[in-house]
């Protein structure tokens, strides 16, 4: 007979059928959590799966906006409050056209297990909209997002729902969503993350994810005696994420090779030059081939023309978006000896949520690569968040180097609980376990000590 967690997967392939992205995400987790689960009734006598993989609450919503040229323009909006067990509802909010309703749940659901591992108390959910803010103007932009909160303000709030930004949400559009949010409920709460300086934001935010990423691989070299110092990195992605990976690999004297857009990539013999990155898509909103024009000696490849995967390097960081790296290319990565570190350590940390597919994991793990999920690799961001949602609380603003101090604590517990879980499950290093199991247990706890909720 099937086992438990089996059991639980097949159903939610039936009863949500069309949705991939979901699928994936949560055969990845039952697939570490049968260790845990399968062996211990209590679990299926509580429910426990088939409640943990069903969103407390879905929103999908209409979002009308008119265009700069007076056309009517509607587009789908959606909040998954996936999972409120151990702390109020956190995650980001996804503006980009590939959205729909599988991508949410399968990052709302990721997101449980991410913001339990950061050992603060918040649960996990995920929202955003098929719009792309990209050939937008900033009046399009405005007109979209405050449409937008216009419907979600009812949903959110300080101890309810708290979201962030993620693809194609920055610091312009969390400005112009908690303009909206306070016009409506006139007053100022800290509902958003990832707010400017100026109204709330922390210092850090900004840079916490990429340089989370790069905190949590650097725990991982060392506790293998080494470190990122003088290895060659590949970076795909060139937005949020990527630019403060490549800044702080770079901090470490390790030096980034690569970055993409989802136009082409950059190949920089140099190392990558983070001031024209900058320049070009934090200022300019830019596309790459505008750092190829300014930088001599480096590379530009159109879309098709090879991948960041094919460039000779040490360590390998997807920054950009889920699936983006397929199996053939972790085999030639593998293959090449292209990740071998030394003392034949093998090195893959996600800073994208789910950028490896199943086959490419497995491949990783089979070649005993070192690889860190992106629940455990990317979860500094969410937890900058917390930080800044308790300077707003507070009306404090804290130093760069206060926040920054305990996002390295935090990444130093996370590698610690992901670590102990691997060992504990009997399979030492594989971190995929041990994320998945680390992050499930407190809110297994929670949600048994809650009730049939
Ligand atoms: P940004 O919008 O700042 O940047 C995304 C980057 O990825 C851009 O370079 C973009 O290129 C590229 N990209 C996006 N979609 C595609 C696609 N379908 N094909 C090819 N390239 C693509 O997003 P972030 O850097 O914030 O997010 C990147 C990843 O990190 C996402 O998976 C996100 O969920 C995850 N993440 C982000 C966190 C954060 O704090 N921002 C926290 C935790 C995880 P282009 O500009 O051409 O579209």
């Amino acid at each position: 007979m099937a086992s438990y967690a089996e059991r639980v997967l097949k159903q939610v392939k039936k009863a949500n059928p069309n949705e991939p992205e979901f699928h994936q995400a949560v055969t990845e987790v039952l697939d570490s959590l049968k260790l845990v689960v399968d062996n211990d009734s209590r679990y299926e006598r509580a429910g426990l799966l088939e409640r943990l993989v069903e969103p407390e609450r879905v929103l999908m919503f209409r979002v009308p906006w008119v265009d700069d040229k007076g056309k009517v323009r509607i587009n789908k909006g959606y909040r998954v409050q996936f999972n409120s067990a151990i702390g109020p509802y956190k995650g980001g909010l996804r503006f980009h056209p590939s959205v729909n309703l599988s991508v949410m749940k399968f990052l709302g659901f990721e997101q449980i297990f991410k913001n339990s591992l950061t050992g603060l108390a918040i649960g996990g959910a995920k929202g955003g909209s098929n719009f792309d803010p990209k050939g937008k103007s900033d009046g399009e932009v405005m007109r979209f997002c405050q449409s937008f909160m216009t419907e979600m303000f009812r949903h959110i709030g300080v101890d309810t729902d708290i979201p962030a930004g993620d693809i194609g949400v920055g610091s312009r559009e969390i400005g112009y969503l908690m303009g909206q949010y306070k016009r409506i409920r006139n007053e100022y709460v800290g509902v958003l993350t990832g707010k400017g300086l100026s109204y709330g934001g922390s210092l850090v935010r900004k840079e916490a994810t990429g340089y989370g990423l790069v905190y949590l691989s650097e725990e991982a070299l060392n506790a293998r005696g080494d470190s990122l110092k003088g290895k060659t990195v590949a970076v795909s992605g060139s937005g949020n994420v990527a630019i403060y990976t490549c800044e702080k690999a770079r901090q470490l004297g390790a030096k980034v090779l690569t970055v993409s857009d989802s136009d082409g990539w950059i190949y920089d013999p140099n190392g990558i030059n983070i001031e024209v990155l900058k320049q070009v898509k934090e200022v300019e909103r830019g596309r790459l081939t505008s750092y190829a024009e300014r930088v001599k000696d480096c590379e530009y490849h159109p879309r098709g023309e090879g991948k960041v995967w094919d460039v000779d390097c040490k360590i390998a960081f997807p920054c950009a978006t889920q699936n983006e790296l397929d199996e053939a290319s972790a085999a030639k990565l593998v293959a090449d000896g292209v990740l071998l570190v030394k003392n034949g350590v093998k090195y893959v940390a996600e800073g994208a949520n789910m950028p490896t597919t199943v086959k490419a994991t497995e491949h990783f793990l089979h070649n005993s690569v070192i690889f860190l999920p992106g629940k455990a690799a990317n979860a500094g961001g969410v937890a900058t968040s917390v930080l800044e949602m308790s300077q707003t609380d507070t009306r404090l603003f804290w130093s760069f180097e206060k926040v920054d101090r305990k996002l390295q604590a935090i990444v130093k517990h996370i590698f610690v609980s992901i670590d102990e879980a691997s060992s504990r499950y009997g399979m030492p290093g594989n971190y995929v376990v041990g994320s998945n199991i680390a992050g499930f247990e407190k809110v297994a706890d929670a949600m048994m000590a809650e009730g049939v909720v």
